[in-house]
């Protein structure tokens, strides 16, 4: 199986998050993405951290009319930091017959010589990248061509960015303002109902 990973805080998911395994699915013959919300040490501050269980559930409610998609709570389960290298080497472990991939925003792989054991990851899976805003777009071929090399396998996905963060829409749900453009609406209600992120929408 052609199997890609997309690892991430979700905090809370978003209709970026899900327009980048959507374009990549039109781009990438892909059989299945496996999407991992990551575990934060409780010593580590993250600001306004919604729980693992709600983290999941909004993960759940997004990606539920979409068939190649599957929530994985391994990184929650796991102690310690989410390294996706140590993700990587349990996926290759436990699927050794699948082609593993790896998705991610531009500011992970123009970021991604910084990570640890960044060599070993390209070993271990073929990067696919998808661009959030313009001024990333240029520059991503050259980084590629970089990690290309090392060894590395990346594929760059053309689309048009869906410029979004969660760390905006945690500051528009606390003022009250109307996300129902950047996330499913769905997540819209679970968060008013469960008051997360300061105020309801
Ligand atoms: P925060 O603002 O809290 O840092 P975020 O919006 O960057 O969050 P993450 O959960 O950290 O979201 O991102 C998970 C993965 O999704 C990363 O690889 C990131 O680059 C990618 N990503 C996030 N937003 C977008 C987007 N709008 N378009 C494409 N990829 C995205």
């Amino acid at each position: 199986m052609r199997t890609a990973i997309f690892g991430g805080t979700f905090n809370p998911v978003h209709n970026g998050h899900r327009n980048a395994v959507k374009k990549v699915l039109e781009a990438v013959e892909l059989d299945r993405v496996i999407v991992l919300p990551d575990r934060i040490p409780p010593h580590k501050e993250v600001k306004e951290l919604a729980s693992e269980k709600d983290r999941l559930a909004m993960l759940e409610l997004t990606f539920s009319q979409m068939p190649e998609t599957e929530i994985s709570d391994y990184e929650l389960r796991r102690e310690g930091k989410s390294y996706s290298v140590i993700t990587l080497r349990h996926f290759h472990e436990t699927l050794p017959e699948d082609k593993l991939f790896f998705i991610m925003g531009s500011d992970m792989l123009l970021t991604f010589s910084k990570w640890y054991c960044w060599q070993e990851i390209l070993s271990l899976c073929t990067l696919i990248c998808v661009s959030r805003c313009d001024e990333d777009t240029q520059k991503l071929e050259p980084c590629a061509q970089d990690l290309r090399q090392c060894g590395g396998e990346v594929i760059i996905v053309s689309a048009e960015p869906f410029e979004v963060s969660s760390t905006q829409l945690r500051e528009m749900i606390r003022k009250n303002e109307d996300c129902s453009c950047y996330l499913d609406e769905n997540v819209v209600k679970y968060i008013t109902d469960n008051n997360l992120y300061g105020r309801g929408i």
